[in-house]
């Protein structure tokens, strides 16, 4: 009986039309391809993609050495070394971010009493080699000042939040 139903159900290629009809399903369904990079899905204000460093608006480094988050990175990819300035203020010296030791948990940027270290919604960067992948405390800063407002906008909207 089932060989029957078998060679029944090839003869009227009744598989075939069941795989068309899920094709002729989906042809009307709204599409889901994204046309990266024109095209980008969208973020949470909390995305966790590169790190930054910033400044107050005067345009002095928020940053205080306190060294909280190299304290507080599990993978100890943060060194950080301080100096006195003249104004008897420290700051750093060195901050140094190794982003291929990085997990991008984010402790960084909870322990942070300033708000000077953040992660930024940028993840499509990359390093030819190893050492690009080394950010500096220039490095950092200049990724704080290009995406200033976009930085503050996310803080702002997870704020109530905290
Ligand atoms: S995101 Fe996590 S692993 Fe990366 S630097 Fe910050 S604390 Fe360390
Ligand atoms: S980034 Fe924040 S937590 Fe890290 S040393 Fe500077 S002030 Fe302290």
């Amino acid at each position: 009986m089932n060989r029957i139903k078998y060679y029944f159900k090839a003869f009227l290629l009744v598989e075939l039309l069941q795989g068309l009809a899920v094709t002729w399903r989906h042809l009307w369904a709204p599409k889901i391809t994204i046309q990266y990079p024109d095209e980008r899905t969208p973020q949470s204000p909390r995305f966790r993609g590169l790190h930054a460093l910033r400044r107050y608006p005067s345009g002095e480094e928020r940053c205080i050495g306190c060294k909280l988050c190299e304290a507080v990175c599990p993978a100890m990819a943060i060194v950080i070394e301080t100096a006195q300035r003249d104004d008897g203020t420290r700051r750093t010296t060195r901050y140094d971010i190794d982003l291929t030791k990085c997990i991008f948990c984010g402790f960084c940027e909870e322990a942070c009493p300033v708000d000077a270290i953040v992660e930024t919604r940028i993840f499509d960067y990359h390093g030819e080699k190893r050492g690009d992948l080394y950010y500096t405390k220039d490095m950092l800063l200049a990724v704080g000042d290009k995406y200033a407002a976009q930085i503050a906008q996310d803080k702002a909207a997870d704020a109530k939040y905290r």
